[in-house]
C-alpha cells in the first residue's frame, strides 16, 4: 500500500504543481497513514487555463469523446484490484463495496459514453431551419465529498465530459488518494487538460467556486457548503448543480411482513455506516408492528461485523473521520439524554479508529435533533405512528427531499402514498431504488439544486442555443 500511494502522490502523477501537502487518516485506526498533495492559487490558476486551453478541441468532436470515455471505463475496470484498497484505506468501507464502488465508476462512464443525444431539430423543410443546440458550457468545477470519492467523481466526470466540458475535480481532503489514483488511471485516455485531479484542504473548494474561469460548478457535499456554493457562484452567475445532504423517512404500512422487509430496510440505513446522503434516516412505522419491526432491525444491527475494511468478512467499517464521529456520538447521547432507549448500539466501540456500534432507537420522536437532522452514522430512530396521513406529513416536515421510501404488502397502496411525498425520488419496498445511471437523481427543496444522471444530467452541463434561419440547401 504505502509504495502504491508513494506513486499515487509523486509529482510525475500530479496534474499541479504540489504547495506542501497533507495529513490523510486511515479511520480505521485513527493514524495519518499518508500524505496529499495541496495545490496553491497559482497552480490552479494554471490548471484553470490548461482545462479552457482543451477545452477548445475537446468540444469539437463527439466522436472521440464517447470513444475516450468508453476507454476510461475499460481503464477503470482494469484498474479495480488498485484503486479499491486505496478507497478502503482512506475512506474506511469493506474491501466489497469499494470494489462495488469502482465498477460502479466505471458503469457510469459507459453509459455516457453510449448514450444517445439525439438531435432537436424543430422545423427543417421549404420554410425554414429550426434547431435547438445543446452546447458545453466550458471548464467545470468539481466537488465530492468524502462518502463515494469515485462513484461521485464518475457521476461528474462522464456527463461533463460527454457534453464536451472539460473538469477539474477536487475530492474531499479526508479522501483525495482514490481520486487521484482515478485520475492517474485515466492519463493518456483523454488529452491533457481534459480532466484534471485537485487536492487540498479548504478553502481551496471555495478558491475554485470563486475562480473566473469555471463557467459551472458541480457540487456535492453538505447543505451548509452547498448554500455557500450557490451565493458564490451567483457573483458572476456561474451555472450550479447541487447535490445536498437528506433525512430521507421510510414510511412502513402495517400490512408489511416485517421479517421479509426489515434486512432490506436495515441495508437502506446502514450501508456504508448511514454515510449514504440518501440513506433512511428515519424509519414511521405502523403502530401495530413498530415493536417488531424494532427487534428485527435490533436483531441484525447486533449481528453485524464491524471492522477494519481490510478484514475478512467485515459488513460495516469505521465512521470516515473525526468531526463525524464525534457529531453521531452528540446526536446519540442528545436522544438518549431526550428518552430514546438504544435498543442495541448506543455509543462508540472500545477500540482505536472511529468505529461506531450499529444502534436502534426507540422511544424517539419528531423535534428531537436524531429525527430532525441529517446524522450520517450508523444510527436509526425508528417512531410510530397511527394514521397513514399523518406520517406523510411527518415524513414531509423537514428542509429535505431526497429520497424516501413506502414499505407495503399491496405495492399500489404504497404508490398512492409515494404521490405525497415531496422528495426527488420515492422507492417502493426498498430504498435507492432508483439510483441507476438513466435516472434522474436530485433533491427537492434543501436537498440540491438540478439533477444528475441520465440525459437530464448531460443537459445540465450544456446551454440551449437556437439556430433559426432560412431553408437549408439539401
Ligand atoms: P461538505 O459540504 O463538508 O464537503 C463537501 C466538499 O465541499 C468537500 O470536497 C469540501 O472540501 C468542499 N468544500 C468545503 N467548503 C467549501 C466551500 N466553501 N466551497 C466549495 N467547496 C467547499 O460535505 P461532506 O461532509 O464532505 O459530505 C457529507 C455531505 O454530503 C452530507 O450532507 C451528504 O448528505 C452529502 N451528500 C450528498 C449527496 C447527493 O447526491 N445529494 C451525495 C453524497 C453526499
Amino acid at each position: 500500500m504505502a509504495s502504491a500511494i508513494a506513486d499515487i502522490v509523486s509529482a510525475d502523477a500530479l496534474d499541479f504543481a504540489a504547495d506542501g501537502a497533507f495529513d490523510v487518516v486511515n479511520p480505521a485506526t485513527g493514524e495519518v497513514f499518508a500524505q496529499a498533495p495541496q495545490i496553491g492559487d497559482k497552480a490552479l490558476d494554471s490548471v484553470f487555463a490548461t482545462a479552457q486551453n482543451a477545452f477548445q478541441h475537446w468540444r469539437r468532436d463527439e466522436g472521440a469523446r464517447r470513444a475516450a470515455l468508453r476507454a476510461a471505463a475499460d481503464a477503470v475496470e482494469q484498474r479495480a484490484g488498485e484503486l479499491a484498497p486505496v478507497l478502503t484505506a482512506e475512506q474506511g468501507k469493506p474491501i466489497n463495496e469499494a470494489a462495488e464502488e469502482v465498477w460502479a465508476a466505471a458503469a457510469w462512464l459507459r453509459y455516457y459514453a453510449d448514450l444517445e443525444v439525439p438531435r432537436e431539430v424543430i422545423q427543417d423543410d421549404a420554410e425554414a431551419y429550426q434547431e435547438v443546440v445543446r452546447r458545453p458550457l466550458g471548464v467545470v468545477a468539481a466537488i465530492t465529498p468524502w462518502n463515494f470519492p469515485l462513484a461521485l467523481a464518475a457521476w461528474k466526470i462522464a456527463p461533463a465530459l460527454r457534453a464536451g466540458n472539460t473538469i477539474v475535480l477536487k475530492p474531499s481532503p479526508f479522501t483525495p488518494l482514490a481520486t487521484l489514483a482515478l485520475g492517474q488511471a485515466l492519463r493518456g485516455v483523454f488529452p491533457d487538460g481534459v480532466l484534471s485531479v485537485v487536492t487540498g484542504r479548504d478553502p481551496l473548494g471555495a478558491a475554485m467556486v470563486a475562480h473566473p474561469v469555471p463557467r459551472k460548478v458541480s457540487f456535492t457535499g453538505s447543505t451548509a457548503t452547498g448554500k455557500k456554493v450557490a451565493a458564490s457562484a451567483a457573483d458572476d452567475l456561474k451555472r450550479v448543480t447541487l447535490e445536498l445532504g437528506g433525512n430521507d423517512p421510510a414510511i412502513v404500512l402495517p400490512d408489511v411482513d416485517v421479517a421479509e422487509i426489515a434486512p432490506q430496510l436495515f441495508w437502506g440505513a446502514f450501508r456504508n455506516n448511514g454515510q449514504v446522503c440518501l440513506a433512511v434516516k428515519r424509519v414511521y412505522a405502523h403502530e401495530s408492528i413498530h415493536a417488531d419491526l424494532v427487534e428485527a432491525l435490533a436483531g441484525i444491527a447486533a449481528s453485524i461485523k464491524v471492522d477494519d475494511g481490510t478484514v475478512d468478512g467485515a459488513q460495516l467499517g469505521p465512521i470516515n473521520n473525526r468531526p463525524q464521529f464525534d457529531r453521531v456520538t452528540t446526536l446519540v447521547s442528545d436522544a438518549l439524554h431526550h428518552g430514546a432507549r438504544a435498543v442495541t448500539g448506543g455509543a462508540p466501540l472500545d477500540r482505536p479508529g472511529y468505529f461506531y456500534a450499529p444502534t436502534i432507537l426507540d422511544g424517539v420522536d419528531d423535534g428531537i435533533r436524531i429525527v430532525d437532522e441529517e446524522q450520517f452514522g450508523p444510527v436509526l430512530p425508528v417512531l410510530s405512528y397511527r394514521d397513514e396521513a399523518d406520517a406523510v406529513a411527518r415524513a414531509n416536515r423537514t428542509n429535505y427531499g431526497l429520497t424516501a421510501s413506502v414499505w407495503s404488502g399491496d405495492p399500489d397502496r404504497a404508490l398512492t402514498l409515494a404521490a405525497d411525498i415531496d422528495s426527488g425520488q420515492v422507492s417502493i419496498n426498498s430504498h435507492g431504488a432508483g439510483v441507476r445511471p438513466h435516472l434522474p437523481f436530485g433533491g427537492h427543496k434543501w436537498s440540491g439544486l438540478g439533477v444528475e444522471n441520465g440525459p437530464w444530467g448531460l443537459y445540465g452541463f450544456t446551454e440551449l442555443q437556437v439556430i433559426a434561419g432560412p431553408p437549408r440547401r439539401k
